[in-house]
């Protein structure tokens, strides 16, 4: 069986990639290199099961050949991270709904199953507690960037689910909520590597907003769990699943814990929304999952939690 990983060097495909050659797959990645790194997979080139080609998924003829050739695709290749989005609305938006649909008119030529990768974002700023597949969206105007994210990923979703209704073609929707484990960067605004970071070199962690806001962070382990036992799955064809942990944590309470696993001097600060990000910018208050369709689906439980993720990343940085 041969697996396509599109943006097999970012944070969440190489950890994939890493566990299908371990499952006896072949893989191939493509990346552009955009936000990915060559790093994340240095230790996959020596394996004769694996390949790399740097390009972009809008490099049509590389993506119909290695689509053609794979049994598999997990298409994971995006603009991620809200500071990206907001400094680069254009790319954002072009990467996120061109490349997805070149993936789907190619593995629709040659009958090939996907998985499609999309986020929590697409749920909007949605007030309630543990979101679930079916509830509906609610999302800021046109004029505030942040939104064309969640946006370009929703019409991502619409079109795989019409790929799969035109014309049967086998598609898995993977909402993911903040992923996170070592190799992730803090570089695109991403809170939990930019806090261990911050701890480890004794700077201020920088909280923004009051800190109140809340998240369910996933293990990347779980989440790569979670989407290869859905691939195996028939009865997930068509389907869209949240692929989170529903435990939550405060932003606040997580600077608080960064600083006593990494046994840290870092001050706490607070930086308003308009600073971090810019002038009017929304946060969401919380985002969690509920968990049961894909518990009833695949038996899914994330198996890690908050301080065992702390400790893991904490691990990573001091091993670089
Ligand atoms: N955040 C923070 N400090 C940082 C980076 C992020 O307080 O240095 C906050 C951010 O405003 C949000 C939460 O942490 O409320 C999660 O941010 P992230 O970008 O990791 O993911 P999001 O859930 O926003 O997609």
């Amino acid at each position: 069986m041969r697996a396509l990983i599109t943006g097999g060097a970012g944070f969440i495909g190489s950890h994939l990639a890493e566990y299908l050659l371990d499952k006896g797959f072949e893989v191939s990645v493509i990346d552009n290199l955009s936000t990915g790194r060559k790093r994340n997979i240095a230790h996959l080139f020596s394996n004769d099961n694996f390949e790399f080609f740097q390009t972009t998924i809008m490099n049509e003829p590389v993506i119909e050949d290695l689509i053609s050739r794979s049994d598999v695709v997990y298409h994971l290749a995006a603009a991620v991270g809200v500071k990206l989005i907001i400094d680069k609305p254009v790319e954002t938006i072009e990467t996120n709904i061109r490349g997805t649909e070149n993936v789907l008119k190619f593995a629709n030529k040659a009958h090939k199953k996907v998985l499609i990768a999309s986020t929590s974002e697409v749920y909007g700023k949605q007030p309630h507690d543990k979101l679930k597949e079916t509830d509906n969206r609610q999302y800021g105007p046109t004029t505030a960037h942040r939104w064309s994210y969640a946006s370009s990923k929703a019409i991502d979703e619409f079109l795989a689910l019409a790929y799969y209704k035109q014309y049967r073609l086998p598609v898995i929707i993977a909402r993911f909520f903040n992923t996170v484990g070592p190799r992730q960067v803090g570089t695109y605004g991403m809170v939990l590597p930019t806090f261990v970071q911050q701890a480890l070199k004794n700077e201020p962690i920088t909280i923004y907003g009051d800190g109140k806001q809340s998240r369910s962070f996933t293990y990347v382990g779980d989440s790569i769990r979670a989407i290869t036992k859905l691939m195996e799955t028939d009865a997930a064809i068509g389907e869209v699943f949240n692929i989170g942990n529903d435990k939550e944590i405060t932003i606040e309470e997580l600077a608080q814990r960064v600083k006593k696993l990494a046994d840290s001097s870092s001050e706490i600060v607070y930086i308003p929304y308009d600073e971090a990000y810019e002038s009017g910018f929304e946060d969401m208050q919380r985002r969690r999952p509920n968990n049961s369709k894909i518990r009833k689906m695949i038996g899914y439980e994330p198996t890690k939690m908050i301080d065992e993720i702390i400790l893991s990343i904490i691990d990573y940085y001091n091993n670089l």
